[in-house]
């Protein structure tokens, strides 16, 4: 919607992470945009500001921000830019539910956010989305296109007496079910954040000390930002010891995973693009490492998965020593 909305067409440029899910991508590819992929930063899969400034052409129709794991990305820097080059900013948001940028909720800065429900996040509908809108030339357009391309919600709201087929659309509406189901969990959204913080910062302080020894590495979070319990992750020192890492995990029974492999090097888009080489994201790709953390999760089984990660270190320094 995102795409339609901003009239993306084939020529248009449109910088993207390459460290995202595909579909951060794939949206404006469908609409036939070239894609410039930025690169993280090199201790953190964020995009850096600097690489998307390098990446600015004339073409440049919009910049999509991911703020990874709900911790968000330097935004002063990024809407800078858009001022200057006068390029729209959409915000995915998937990861950002109840997560701020200085005091400014996540999603609500960009011209356009989009929040997924999917069952992998913090408030779930098993499948699901939404788009927000921060631009006020943008509203009424976003509602024909989501109604298939016509003007019901207007005859709905008793405007006109009749609607036709008005724009390009198609059927982006949620099910009732699938809204009822959703409903419960934006009524529980304080129990189940502060369930998921809790959480992360248990593992924080669990695993402060590999951090210390340099062990492992965990991002810290900006001051600018604040920490919604989406993900907890680290990078390791190498892509070789993470494998052993998650082989020791797994032998205990605990399923920890990487996370994307970045876009920028995927079989779809070599198909039509040189190999380019973004070494941060590239890097992160290698090292990083998700912990599971559900509201579920006991402090016991918890404790299990700290102690595992860290007897895998242990027995590790007593080998290289
Ligand atoms: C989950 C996720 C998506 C996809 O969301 P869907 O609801 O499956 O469409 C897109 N981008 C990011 C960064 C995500 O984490």
């Amino acid at each position: 919607m995102s795409a339609l909305l901003l009239d993306i067409q084939p020529g248009d440029e449109v910088i993207i992470p390459s460290y995202t899910f595909v579909t951060s991508a794939s949206a404006f590819v469908l609409r036939g945009a070239t894609i410039r992929f930025a690169d993280s930063y090199p201790l953190h899969p964020n995009m850096d500001p600097e690489h998307v400034a390098s990446l600015i052409t004339e073409r440049t129709k919009a910049i999509l921000v991911m703020h990874y794991a709900g911790v968000a990305c330097d935004m002063d820097k990024i809407m800078d830019l858009a001022t200057q080059h006068g390029i729209a900013i959409i915000e995915d948001a998937a990861q950002c539910i109840d997560s701020y940028y200085k005091q400014k909720p996540l999603g609500s800065i960009g011209q356009l956010a989009s929040f997924s429900f999917h069952d992998t996040k913090n408030i779930i509908s098993g499948e699901g989305g939404l788009l927000v809108v921060n631009d006020q030339e943008l509203t009424a357009k976003s509602e024909i296109l989501w109604e298939k391309g016509t003007n019901r919600s207007a005859f709905m709201r008793g405007e006109i007496s009749k609607y036709s087929w008005v724009d390009l659309g198609s059927s982006f509406l949620p099910s009732e079910m699938t809204a009822a189901f959703l409903w419960t969990q934006l009524e529980k959204l304080e129990y189940i954040q502060s369930a998921r913080v809790y959480r992360w910062n248990r593992y924080l302080s669990g695993l402060q000390g590999l951090h210390e020894r340099g062990a492992i590495y965990i991002p810290s979070i900006p001051d600018y930002a604040t920490n919604n319990g989406h993900t907890f992750y680290f990078l390791c020192r190498s892509e070789t010891e993470r494998g052993q890492l998650i082989d020791h995990l797994k032998s205990n029974h605990i399923s920890a995973y990487f996370h994307y492999l970045g876009l920028h090097k995927s079989p779809y888009f070599l198909k039509h693009n040189p190999l380019e080489s973004l070494p941060n994201a590239e890097s992160i790709e290698g090292r990083l490492l998700r912990l599971p953390l559900y509201v579920e999760l006991s402090d016991q089984d918890q404790d299990r998965v700290i102690q595992s990660v860290e007897s895998f270190y242990t027995k590790h320094e007593s080998i290289a020593s």
